[in-house]
């Protein structure tokens, strides 16, 4: 039997990225002690009062179908937390809560991309993006933001490629990169999603992840309340990866036409995971700073040991939990680097190249591990790239 074209080209001619990834997991399994810095997992797990939550809404019987689009309660409070951190009104009605913000994400270009249309985002992106794209039957239009200008995409770089587009994707904070929109760039993205027509899909899971600069969401500035969607998940502010809880925010008609998308696909989150997501929000933004605090600490020690180096470079992460290194003094590719340093060190990076062409030749360090540790590996690190500068 022949399988769709439309799944056997989600990941288009390439990989999906995660070889180091998985090779460093099949290490593992053989007993070696390797230092994950891949994947952006929190160390710590979800806190007992949220799986408290979880558990007393499983006995309290919140375990048959739960309401679509979210139950009222959790739409309402997402609802609030988003109008009180961005000051722009928002109800239940603009909320749909969807099984993680991958989800949100797929919804979101299904909603706002017919089969054809050019759907475009910023490399270096978050892997599963292009895939995402394809998977809505969209084509996926890259635009380079480039190590040279901070990782802030430039406007005369998003406007070449506007024209024939329907939707662009952006992210900040940014994963791989910590990038930090300014206001100066998300204004500008603003005025081009106006001037040719755009939606504009704005992944803001890291919302909560900022250490330098501000946090705005682009839905907040002039025009865009009624062309914005804007992606959310609990998995990284409140460590509920494993839960699959996210939500999109939108106009009140795309969120009611989207009931229709979660319907016949998904059918909802579950009960008892969104009666712990109600609870785990109830526990406020000093929660989600506590979780956000071990990153933010992390990030001082990476930098730190970083600057020692006159091999390796950075861009120091205003948000988020990844520290992106500058490897190309060594004359090695980020696959090359991360291959070797596997190998030899047992310590796994994530190749640049996995995020796209315009993160050759970086690593993507995920701040994961305990302090101690990843200290550690990026002192070895360091070593590693000094002695193998060709
Ligand atoms: N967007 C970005 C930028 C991410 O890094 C991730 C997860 N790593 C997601 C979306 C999806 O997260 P989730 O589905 O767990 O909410």
């Amino acid at each position: 039997m022949k399988i769709s074209n439309r799944l056997l080209n989600i990941l288009g001619d390439g990989s999906d990225g995660w070889d180091i990834f998985r090779k460093a997991a099949d290490m593992v399994r053989d007993g070696i002690d390797v230092t994950q810095l891949t994947i952006g997992e929190h160390d710590i797990r979800t806190d007992q009062r949220i799986l408290d939550a979880m558990h007393q809404a499983t006995l309290e019987g919140h375990t048959g179908y739960a309401a679509i689009p979210g139950i009222f309660e959790l739409r309402q409070a997402v609802a609030e937390r988003v109008q009180a951190q961005t000051g722009e009104k928002t109800t239940y009605a603009n909320v749909l809560i969807t099984p993680g913000g991958q989800s949100a994400l797929f919804a979101a270009h299904i909603a706002a991309c017919n089969p054809g249309d050019r759907a475009m985002y910023i490399d270096p992106y978050y892997a599963t993006y292009p895939g995402t794209i394809r998977g809505a039957s969209a084509v996926p239009v890259p635009v380079k933001a480039r190590a040279e200008a901070g990782f802030q995409p430039d406007a005369a770089d998003l406007a070449a490629q506007a024209k024939n587009a329907t939707s662009l994707l952006i992210n900040s904070p940014n994963n791989p990169t910590g990038v930090v929109y300014s206001r100066d760039t998300l204004e500008g993205i603003a005025t081009l999603c106006q001037t040719h027509d755009l939606w504009l899909i704005s992944d803001e899971v890291y919302d909560t992840q900022i250490w330098q600069g501000r946090h705005i969401t682009p839905r907040s500035l002039e025009g865009m309340r009624e062309r914005t969607l804007v992606v959310g998940s609990m998995s990284k502010s409140h460590a509920m990866t494993g839960s699959r809880i996210g939500w999109l925010i939108g106009p009140e008609e795309v969120v009611a036409h989207l009931m229709n998308l979660s319907t016949h696909t998904t059918y909802g989150v579950a009960g008892f995971v969104q009666q712990a997501a109600l609870s785990a929000l109830k526990l406020g933004i000093g929660f989600e700073q506590e979780i956000a605090q071990p990153f933010r600490r992390r990030r001082e020690i990476a930098i730190r040991c970083i600057e020692q180096s006159n091999v390796v470079g950075m861009i120091p992460p205003q948000g988020a939990m990844y520290m992106m290194l500058d490897i190309r003094n060594t004359g090695m590719s980020g696959d090359e680097f991360a291959n070797a340093l596997l190998e030899k060190h047992h310590i796994a990076v994530m190749p640049g190249e996995s995020f796209g062409d315009a993160a050759a030749g970086h690593l993507r360090v995920a701040l994961t591990v305990d302090d101690q540790r990843l200290e550690q590996a990026l002192k070895t690190l360091v070593r590693f790239a000094e002695e193998n500068t060709r």
